[in-house]
């Protein structure tokens, strides 16, 4: 799932290489990736693009006073499509080798479809995808993004240089959750998900699976730090790095997501996942549990 830093980097390339363009086409593939049925992206066409910014996860395209908003849902993404794309699967073995050829690879997943493409004057084709077995793209057509329920219900964003401590204690403090899930709680604090929480909680030398009601002023500390930490870090990480290349890039980056039976980079202990909620998530017991096995079902 993409979270802020990866979909910062994706507005920034699309801001850089959009803004100014207009819309000149727009194909919609899968119904339902429409939100706004009665304002349907191709009401756009003719516009040009003013900005491209995020909100938490969401991507937001201005058009001037119109904004088309995108949620990537959990396995959305975005491509360039045309001679960009013709690029990108240059690797690719051609199809029909004759017998002999080199070895295909059978275990590459094949591209996710694109369900929505945007078409503007002199710039590649841009394509939204959806690697999921169910549709969880959406795109919505506001004046304002604050229309788009996901985008009004988000809590402060620790990327955001007025973040404060403040701003966390009130999204934390006394809460009587698991603390993984309100760090990956929209309306308590925008843009973290499954893999940046686990970046944070081990950073921080927090248990994930804790209340953060019973979090002391020293796990507190060590929290926010962590948070502001890991995420300005990784949106400076990934600036700059195609979109094409943002998903491996992340995997690359991580520290304990992902990385089960792995060695801790801090203690040299071994990394286990656990249960949460309806995935697998990561920790080191040395770490963040004094030692103590997370259940894994
Ligand atoms: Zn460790």
């Amino acid at each position: 799932m993409p979270e802020s830093p990866e979909v910062q980097a994706l507005a920034e390339e699309l801001g850089a290489r959009l803004t100014g363009h207009a819309l000149t086409g727009v194909d919609v593939l899968e119904f339902r990736t429409t939100k706004t049925r009665s304002r349907a992206p191709e009401s756009l066409v003719g516009e040009r693009v003013t900005a491209v910014t995020r909100h938490g996860k969401l991507l937001d395209l201005a058009f001037g006073a119109h904004h088309l908003v995108v949620s990537l849902g959990r396995h959305g993404w975005a491509r360039w499509g045309g001679a960009d794309a013709a690029i990108d699967d240059a690797a690719a073995p051609p199809s029909g080798s004759a017998p002999g050829a080199a070895a295909v690879p059978t275990d590459a997943p094949a591209p996710p479809p694109a369900l929505v493409t945007l078409a503007f004057d002199d710039t590649p084709v841009l394509e939204f995808t959806d690697a999921g077995d169910w549709v969880s793209l959406g795109l919505w057509v506001v004046d304002d993004p604050a229309e788009v329920p996901a985008v009004a219900k988000l809590g402060p964003d620790p990327a955001d240089p007025t973040f404060t401590r403040e701003d966390f204690d009130g999204a934390v403090v006394g809460r009587r959750k698991q603390v993984k899930a309100v760090l990956q709680e929209q309306e308590s604090l925008a843009g973290i998900g499954n893999a940046y929480s686990d970046e944070i909680l081990h950073a921080a030398k927090v248990s994930p699976v804790v209340h953060a009601a019973s979090l002391d002023a020293d796990a507190l500390d060590r929290l926010f730090d962590a948070t502001v930490a890991t995420i300005t870090g990784a949106i400076s990480d990934r600036r700059g790095v195609p979109i094409a290349k943002l998903k491996e890039t992340k995997v690359a980056a991580m520290s304990v997501h992902g990385r089960a039976e792995e060695t801790c980079p801090v203690c040299g202990g071994t990394i286990h996942d656990f249960s949460f909620a309806s995935t697998t998530a990561q920790y080191c017991p040395n770490c963040q549990t004094w030692g103590e096995l997370l259940p894994l079902k």
